[in-house]
């Protein structure tokens, strides 16, 4: 471990030492049809599939096993993620029931859901059992976009949908997508400015990438369209900065907008090196070195953990099915990768410049001791003098154009990891 050279970094080093993970991510890949644009990992499933409801409960045992070992002792927030976590319907109940149970010191509790299965009787359940936000995948408020992006949901139903879920009480959350087709600068000021009249707290903006292995991609082959033309990427997310910022919502990272006290806890911990514990297909946890430990105790195939290393990321490989049939931890199976200390810290300035607070002086100061305070001091001097990063006090936080430029503010930081 590195020698603690003052009160900043040891309040960070803290963090890195953490023998449980504080936000539980669980992962249902079901969706009713995959959208046009969509490469996430989640797969087609009728509504009431069996498999579903087979899969939310062998994750609820599996988040019953990991508070069993300490795993979840010191969790704040959970996010339930997919896919559709909404249409597991009941399933989905039963897993936010059983995350309770296992994780009662929860400060925030999300669930994603999609208009089409978010039912009013699901709202009410959910709320109930201990949700306590939503985040709601909109994306437009214009029919004729839904159509283009393959989603199976109209702009009435997700209007009526976000003003049930804000009327409950539960906070809400919407992702909204710019530079698609059929997109203008007149219809993203509706769809901006429509899901902030129904009074949402929370918005986060992205631009459309189109992936190879979509049908959109092949759609578009090698063309470049004019619709998402960097230029248009760049307009279109600086317009939503300046509606949003009207409407008194605030950013707080690179997408994200929020009203004072809204700001999503949760996508939080992943950004300021907080370990977490990812359950379900394709789902990732950042442990640390104590909380790997603590999960190779139930899962033995687990490598040990090399001498060098100060964190351990986990992807679990496995499919639907054997998640579904799996009996406990210890029958998951998962690709590994182990960061040494400058691995770590690097990747922690990476993540830290996506938010408007920047890397704080506690991260700095443990980013210089591990990596070497020349190489890391020259790192920044280079970003500010690019116009990408700025010094602010003891912390260094990204600019405007260093967002917009984002492959080469990121990419700096991640060559401290060489
Ligand atoms: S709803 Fe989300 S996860 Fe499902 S296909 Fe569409 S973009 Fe992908």
């Amino acid at each position: 471990m590195a020698k603690v050279c003052g009160i900043y970094e040891a309040l960070w080093l803290a963090r890195l030492h953490l023998s449980s993970a504080h936000a539980l991510y669980l992962h249902l890949p079901f969706c009713v049809r995959k959208c046009a644009y969509c490469d996430f990992a989640s797969w087609e499933t009728p509504a009431g599939d069996p498999l579903m409801a087979a899969y939310a409960d062998s994750l609820g045992r599996l988040t019953a096993q990991a508070a069993d070992v300490g795993l979840l002792d010191g969790c704040k927030t959970a996010y339930v993620g997919g896919g559709t976590p909404s249409l597991a319907g009941e399933g989905l109940v039963r897993l936010v029931s059983d995350i309770r149970l296992r994780a009662p010191s929860l400060d925030e509790l999300t669930c994603e859901a999609n208009p089409d299965s978010l039912t009013d009787k699901l709202l009410g359940s959910l709320r109930e059992v201990g949700c306590t936000r939503l985040s709601i995948g909109v994306q437009s408020l214009s029919d004729a976009e839904l159509v283009e992006l393959g989603r199976i949901h109209t702009a009435k139903r997700a209007n009526e949908l976000l003003r049930a879920a804000v009327e409950t009480g539960i906070d809400v959350s919407c992702d909204l997508m710019c530079a698609t087709p059929r997109q203008t600068d007149a219809s993203w000021r509706r769809s901006v400015e429509g899901v902030c009249e129904v009074g949402v707290g929370h918005v986060s903006v992205y631009p459309l990438q189109i992936e190879e292995d979509t049908p959109l991609g092949r759609i578009v082959g090698d063309d470049e369209p004019a619709w998402n033309d960097p230029e248009v990427q760049a307009r279109r997310m600086e317009q939503a900065h300046e509606l949003l910022s009207a409407q008194g919502l605030v950013r707080y990272e690179v997408a994200s907008y929020a009203r004072p006290g809204k700001e999503c806890l949760h996508n939080q911990a992943y950004w300021t090196a907080v370990p977490y514990l990812g359950l379900g297909t394709r789902a990732c946890s950042m442990l640390t070195r104590e909380a790997y430990e603590r999960l190779r105790t139930v899962s033995p195939r687990l490598p040990q953990a090399d001498e060098d290393a100060s964190r351990i990321r986990l992807t679990c490989i496995d499919g639907v099915r054997a998640i579904a049939g799996a009996q406990g931890l210890a029958d998951l199976r998962y690709d590994v990768e182990q960061l040494d200390e400058r691995r770590a810290a690097a990747e922690d300035l990476m993540l830290a410049m996506r938010m408007v607070r920047g890397a704080g002086p506690g991260l700095v100061e443990h980013a210089r001791a591990v990596i070497g305070a020349t190489r890391v001091d020259e790192a920044l001097s280079w970003c500010q003098q690019q116009g990408l990063a700025e010094p602010a006090g003891g912390s260094w936080v990204p600019t405007v154009q260093g967002w917009l430029l984002g492959n080469r503010l990121y990419g700096r930081m991640w060559e401290l990891a060489e």
